[in-house]
């Protein structure tokens, strides 16, 4: 949870960005088959004037900072921020691509979007989050932690 505090003050601390909504914090199960202690998810919305690659480059600095040691896919780590959409932006390259490419297959992801925009429409899938949800077959989140922060 601190973690989660911390990223939050952080992204809102960087240059250019501002934490405008926060979505409820929730405890997963982890993905994948590597046995571990479970996760905390959570989803904020942020109004920026970086370029979605800049944005990129931010949040990989901020997860350093926070101290992200580990980074084995899927496996144990401290933090992870990734981004889930960028507006209506589609954009795919070896670093980055938005909407992330996971981001309708996982109940963990859509359930804190929805807590903050449920009508969004995924500019690649053309649903809304909320219908995406219906639809993942993910069935990971636990329980709800925490309220919305702001
Ligand atoms: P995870 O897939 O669990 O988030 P990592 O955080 O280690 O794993 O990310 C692996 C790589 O995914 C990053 O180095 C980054 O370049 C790339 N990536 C591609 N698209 C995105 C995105 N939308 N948000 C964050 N990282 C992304
Ligand atoms: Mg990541």
């Amino acid at each position: 949870m601190n973690f989660i505090r911390t990223a939050l003050y952080e992204i809102n601390n960087c240059k250019s960005c501002r934490v405008e909504q926060t979505a409820c914090v929730y405890e997963t199960k982890p993905y994948g088959n590597i046995p571990q202690q479970n996760f905390y998810n959570s989803v904020v919305l942020v109004t920026t004037k970086l370029s979605a690659k800049d944005l990129l480059t931010c949040l990989k600095e901020l997860e350093v900072k926070i101290g992200r040691t580990v980074s084995q896919l899927w496996g144990p780590r401290e933090i992870d921020i990734d981004i889930l959409f960028y507006d209506n932006f589609i954009y795919s390259d070896e670093q980055l691509t938005v909407p992330h490419k996971e981001v309708h297959l996982r109940d963990f992801v859509l359930q804190p979007i929805a807590d903050i925009n449920a009508e969004f429409i995924h500019p690649v899938l053309n649903k809304t989050i909320s219908a995406l949800l219906k639809e993942s077959g993910s069935d990971n989140i636990l329980n709800k932690v925490a309220g919305k922060i702001l």
